[in-house]
């Protein structure tokens, strides 16, 4: 099946007119690239409401207008502060359920925090998955960081605990914990989520808390489901949605933020280590529309103004502008400017 991206950015010049037809296929084709039924009824409504007002009458140009649209929607979803752990001490629990890409993200967290010049700490709090201590410490080599690790069917709790005591006696900036995602038993997973933070909070109480669920972008309506049953059992901050690369699925960022209003605040790309992106709601929506290529069009004619124009000093100390000077045009203003200047 074709992404929601790719469906989309072909969508719009197969219609000629704004008819019901027109409309109906907009809300199959939202729906189909999950983005909910709520999600999409609204964006619908939100649409038809400013076809009208702005007059538009050629279904390509509502393509801006969706993107803009959904940018809005994401935009009001966002908040300042979404992103103040990454400014002082911090611990970052990463929860989900297995396979969705938690250890993966875990590793490309703290490499990307190593690349932003700060001391990161890994934590091994996965201690029910056999592999999932030895692959933290593939990611841990990769990354340049070091790790805390505890036995195999150990205590969690323990691993956090030693973790803590490790990133305040080596003065580190982001303690990154990789939990172990076991959701058919909700009350043990909150409690074990409970017991977690109760130690983060007693032992590191100067530390910013923050917890991300990781859901896989591929697995559509599951992912959201996932996260609504992780905000359901502990505070939750951010959703990281990975393999997004490969998914069908992306209009999921949509429905999760809508729905249970968690804002997605990273996505992952790929399975190298740089392939996780701090979310760029701009570039989603402009991507999901196929608007990019507009966006970067009047990227490129900006940039194409810009060569155009040149800004010389004035005698006076003001700034002259030429636009659309060619280089022989532009040699020739600058020795006005000079001659004047020996005056
Ligand atoms: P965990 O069980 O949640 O810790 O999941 P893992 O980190 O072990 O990842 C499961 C699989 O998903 C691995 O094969 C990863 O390489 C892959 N994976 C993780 N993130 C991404 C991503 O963003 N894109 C792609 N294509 N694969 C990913």
């Amino acid at each position: 099946m074709a992404s929601i991206f790719t469906r989309l950015s072909g969508f719009f010049s197969g219609y000629e007119e704004l008819t019901d037809e027109f409309y109906e296929d907009l809300e199959e084709t939202l729906v189909m690239g999950d983005v909910g039924f709520e999600a999409t009824e609204e964006i619908i409504e939100e649409l038809k409401k400013r076809v009208a007002k702005e007059n538009i009458k050629v279904p390509d140009e509502c393509r801006r207008l969706l993107s803009q649209i959904v940018e809005d929607r994401l935009k009001e979803k966002l908040s300042k502060d979404d992103y103040d752990f990454e400014q002082g001490k911090a611990v970052v629990l990463l929860v989900g359920v297995n396979g969705v890409g938690k250890t993966t993200t875990a590793g490309k967290l703290a490499a990307r925090y190593k690349r932003l010049g700060k001391k990161v700490i890994l934590a091994a709090a996965d201690t029910f998955r056999a592999a999932a201590t030895e692959q933290l410490n593939e990611w841990a080599v990769r990354a340049g960081v070091d790790i805390i690790r505890g036995t195999e069917g150990g205590d969690p709790g323990a691993v956090v605990y030693d973790a803590i005591h490790a990133a305040k006696a080596r003065n580190a900036d982001i303690l990154i914990c990789d939990t172990a995602g076991r959701l058919h038993n909700k009350k043990n997973l909150m409690n074990e989520l409970k017991k977690i933070n109760n130690i983060i909070t007693s032992e590191y109480p100067e530390a910013v808390k923050e917890t991300l669920v990781v859901v896989d972008a591929g697995t559509g309506q599951n992912a959201k489901e996932q996260a609504k049953e992780f905000k359901e059992v502990t505070d939750v901050n951010g959703v990281v949605l990975t393999k997004l690369d490969g998914s069908a699925k992306g209009g999921i960022v949509i429905a999760i933020e809508s729905e249970l209003m968690i804002p997605v605040k990273f996505v992952g790309v790929g399975e190298k280590i740089t392939d996780l992106k701090k979310f760029d709601v701009t570039g989603y929506a402009a991507a999901l529309t196929g608007s990019e290529e507009l966006l970067k069009k009047e990227e490129e004619e900006k940039k194409e103004i810009a060569s155009r124009t040149t800004t010389y000093e004035t005698i006076d100390g003001l700034k002259e502008v030429v636009i659309g000077a060619t280089e022989q045009e532009k040699e020739d203003a600058f020795a006005f400017f000079r001659s004047l200047r020996k005056d």
